[in-house]
């Protein structure tokens, strides 16, 4: 089976000169959640919005699905839901004029019964006529996750959806992601947590300095390598 996303040789160099990817290289199969590790500044949040067609790669290629992001920009994004990092929702519109704007963005039809079963699947069904302003901040996430699952793509990136939150509501993310891996979404996250790569990864890849380091099975990584020496390469 063909990968669903195939990164190659990916640079960015940002117009301050600064060299944020330096020769990424990365392979994702079909239904695998892949976690991408990496400390502050690693070139994360970069990797991610070149791969969504958000920021201009200084050299490269990205696939989705066999479509290059660059010259194949409809076909490729459309196969994307993107979890941004900021919780930028518009407080006064309710959650489900959200999701059904998001599809409609990608000029998807009507589709009341996908959307229904995606805000039950992310206990947010009862939520569906509050406004966002009414809503706690889990629950904020997960409006932003039913918003990138609206238009039924292939493959979700999650960055770092649970930066700054509570031990509860990272277990309910964990959760969440649980869920989606049952109905066969593709999943890559991005953590600074090397406790959520071990809990809900089947593959992590560890991003350090714009490279990746290493990437490997979880299981074998953690027999190989323990937390206390995962920590050092995260340095
Ligand atoms: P964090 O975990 O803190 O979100 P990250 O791994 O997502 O970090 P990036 O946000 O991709 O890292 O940043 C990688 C490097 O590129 C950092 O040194 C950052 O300062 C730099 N960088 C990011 N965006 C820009 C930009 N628009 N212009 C210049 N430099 C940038």
């Amino acid at each position: 089976m063909a990968p669903i996303l195939e990164v190659e040789g990916l640079q960015k160099r940002y117009a301050s000169g600064h060299e944020a990817l330096s020769g990424v290289d990365l392979t994702i199969e079909k239904g695998e959640i892949l976690a991408l590790l990496g400390p502050n500044g690693a070139g994360k949040t970069t990797l991610i919005s070149i791969i969504c067609g958000l920021v201009t790669p200084s050299g490269g290629q990205v696939r989705v699905d066999g479509h290059d992001i660059r010259h194949d920009y409809r076909k490729a994004r459309a196969l994307i839901g993107l979890v941004p990092q900021e919780i930028a929702l518009e407080p006064f519109e309710t959650v489900w004029n959200l999701v059904r704007f998001s599809r409609g963005l990608f000029g998807k039809p009507r589709d009341d019964a996908h959307l229904e079963a995606v805000l039950r699947s992310l206990s947010l069904w009862d939520k569906r006529d509050a406004k966002v302003h009414e809503l706690s901040g889990g629950m904020k996430r997960r409006v932003l996750i039913a918003k990138a699952l609206a238009h039924e793509p292939k493959i979700l990136f999650l960055d770092e959806p649970t930066a700054g939150v509570d031990v509860e509501l990272r277990r309910g993310m964990w959760e969440v992601v649980e869920g989606l891996r049952a109905r066969g979404v593709t999943i890559i996250l991005t953590t600074h947590y090397i406790e959520e790569a071990e809990e809900i990864a089947d593959r992590v890849a560890v991003i350090n300095r714009g490279q990746i380091l290493l990437v490997e099975e979880k299981a074998r990584l953690m027999a190989r390598m323990g937390r206390k020496e995962l920590r050092i390469e995260l340095q």
